[in-house]
């Protein structure tokens, strides 16, 4: 749905420094909003009545609240568009279309990892709520680049939620030093143990009721997806590609995936995803 979003906040997420920054909009999306899913925004120089930039910028739903009518998002200044993003006063209007894309699946039952490396945190605080409000365990891994990242993008919203929180950092100044995906190594071979790690793989589908999504770097999501399936364990990624229109037209984010007779076809990140099943993508040619 193409919706005129209205500013109800936007300010600093942490340390300025960062260039994080949290935008709360008022309208119908959220009405329809799930978990995984996106909006793209009119980046356009309302002052220069400017059509440039062209393309709307995609931005992952962070936060949804239906009885309120109300989305946050959370995003990284980092070009021309988001730049002009960050110019957004409360009251004003912006042009949004979404829900776009199709969002994360629910497991029917037991427990979401859910694996983050730096903003890649963003859509899966919608997902955790909504997996806990359906009663699943919830359970967070998050790699950064410091203490100072974590605690800026969230980390404190994600401590009130009461779920265990598995953290990381490239210079070891917060949790365990070192990569996301290690933790998460660490955490599966305890849950699963060695044995359990032989039968899985001899009879998939029966694991221990772990499910994976994975939002990050695509090497992160890739390391979690060769993780998953060594260990038998569902695994959801988010894939980011630029995108033109993003609503299917102008095939500009299409990626290369597997199907279940492992040739290769191609889909469309802004319509088909942006969430895959990690064993259908072709790391190394998509995106
Ligand atoms: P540009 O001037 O267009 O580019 C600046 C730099 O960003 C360049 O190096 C360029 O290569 C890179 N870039 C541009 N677009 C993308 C992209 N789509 N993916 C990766 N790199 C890109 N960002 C957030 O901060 N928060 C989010 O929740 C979020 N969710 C996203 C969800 C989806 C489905 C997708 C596809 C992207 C998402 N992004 C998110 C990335 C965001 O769209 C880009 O950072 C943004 O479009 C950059 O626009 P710009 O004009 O500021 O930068």
């Amino acid at each position: 749905m193409l919706a005129e979003e209205q500013v109800v906040r936007h300010e600093d997420l942490g340390d300025p420094d960062l260039r994080l920054r949290r935008l709360v909009l008022h309208g119908p999306i959220a009405r329809t909003a799930k978990a995984g899913q996106f909006v793209a925004i009119q980046v356009q120089d309302q002052a220069r009545l400017s059509m440039d930039p062209l393309l709307r910028r995609p931005i992952s739903i962070a936060e949804i609240s239906p009885d309120q009518e109300e989305i946050t998002l959370l995003y990284r200044i980092k070009g021309r568009g988001t730049e002009i993003l960050a110019q957004a006063k409360c009251g004003e209007l912006l042009s949004v279309i979404g829900p776009l894309g199709n969002g994360f699946s629910l497991p029917q039952e037991g427990e979401l990892w859910l694996a983050a490396g730096g903003i890649g945190i963003f859509p899966l605080y919608a997902l955790a709520q909504s997996a806990l409000n359906r009663g699943l365990g919830v359970r967070l891994f998050w790699g950064g680049e410091t203490k100072l990242f974590l605690e800026s993008a969230g980390l404190s919203q994600w401590r009130a939620l009461g779920i265990p929180l598995h953290l990381s950092t490239l210079d070891g100044s917060l949790g365990y030093r070192g990569l996301v995906t290690e933790l998460i190594e660490t955490e599966l071979l305890r849950v699963y143990g060695q044995a359990k790690q032989e039968y899985a793989k001899n009879d998939r589908g029966n694991g221990c009721g772990v499910s994976v999504a994975a939002c990050g770097p695509k090497k992160m999501m890739e390391s979690c997806t060769e993780l998953a399936l060594r260990f038998n364990v569902p695994v959801e990624v988010s894939l980011e590609e630029r995108m033109g229109c993003a609503v299917g037209a102008c095939l500009g984010c299409v990626c290369a995936l597997r199907n279940e007779t492992k040739e290769i076809i191609h889909k469309k990140v802004c319509t088909d995803g942006p969430v895959f099943r990690g064993e259908e993508v072709v790391w190394d040619e998509s995106c």
